[in-house]
């Protein structure tokens, strides 16, 4: 049965305000304060948060809050600040129920932030920082660069290895793998992709759905839909990476590394004992700039 309007509204503001109510069923949702997770998800390159301002282990420093108060959705995306990438909360572990509308938590990504992070794709910053990760060894052996900064590829290399464990039957999700770096803008805007950074992957094409490809989409009549199994979801969630499949604008195929919307994952092991981290490169610094 479709949910009334105002029941809508009020499953965002639940999703909104963690804590405040009851949360999805299965769904671990991170609570506020949301923005001390940046530091905690990413020790190698955040100092600390100093009164409204992100401190990078370089001593530079950004802007939290551009002060221009709560955005409409579109504002949000196309232009979003330090706490705005936070607003939404990641509903990590829960079902695959189609999200509310405009709900799209990690889609929002602060260009700066991210530059700063990884480098910018079109000044070749990000290239030099790339390793390759053997996706599902076992299986396919087929090759994929992935950043080395945070130990991305690291992560990659352990959720690779635990897909490589399912059964057969979710082969055909899994392979071959439809990518991961590309230097690219999102399809219908000029902003750098996840996939531009080296932090993100497309997993079987075939077997995924867009919210771009279903019928009146552009029209806003976005019907949701979704053929991944939960099993990989979890997997890759409990690595650290978030799933596009929990977007309004759903994109099922992507998975893209943001600990920041997850429960705290645990350290990286180092030099794991046949992972399957090709030419692994040390964790690299955020840029300086
Ligand atoms: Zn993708």
């Amino acid at each position: 049965m479709p949910l009334s309007p105002i029941l809508r509204a009020c499953l965002v503001l639940l999703l909104v305000c963690p804590g405040s109510g009851p949360t999805r069923a299965g769904a671990d949702v991170f609570a506020p304060p949301a923005i001390k997770r940046l530091v905690a998800a990413y020790p190698e390159a955040i100092e600390e948060i100093d009164e409204g301002w992100l401190v990078w282990r370089d001593g530079s420093r950004m802007q939290i809050d551009d002060g221009k108060g709560i955005k409409s959705f579109r504002a949000w995306l196309d232009d979003p600040d330090i706490e705005d990438m936070l607003r939404l909360s990641y509903p990590a572990g829960a079902d695959d129920v189609p999200p509310p509308p405009e709900y799209d938590p990690g889609r929002a990504r602060n260009a700066a932030f991210f530059d700063k992070m990884y480098g910018d794709c079109r000044k070749g910053e990000v290239k030099p920082r790339l390793t390759t990760v053997t996706w599902l060894p076992r299986k396919t052996r087929q090759r994929l660069e992935v950043t080395t900064v945070n130990g991305v590829a690291a992560r990659l290399a352990a959720v690779s290895q635990e897909l490589d464990r399912l059964p057969p039957e979710f082969d055909k999700f899994l392979l071959p793998a439809g990518g991961t770096y590309n230097c690219r803008v999102i399809a219908g805007t000029s902003r750098v992709s996840a996939h531009g950074y080296g932090i993100a992957i497309d997993i079987a094409v075939r077997q995924s759905d867009y919210w771009r490809w279903a019928p009146d989409a552009l029209s806003g009549n976005i019907v949701y839909r979704n053929r991944i199994p939960l099993e990989i979801v979890h997997i890759f969630e409990r690595h650290g990476f978030i799933w596009g499949g929990r977007w309004h604008h759903y994109d099922t195929m992507h998975f893209e590394y943001r600990p920041e919307l997850l429960p705290p994952i645990a350290p990286l092991e180092r030099t794991a004992p046949g992972h399957s981290l090709d030419n692994a490169a040390p964790n690299g610094a955020p840029l300086k700039k």
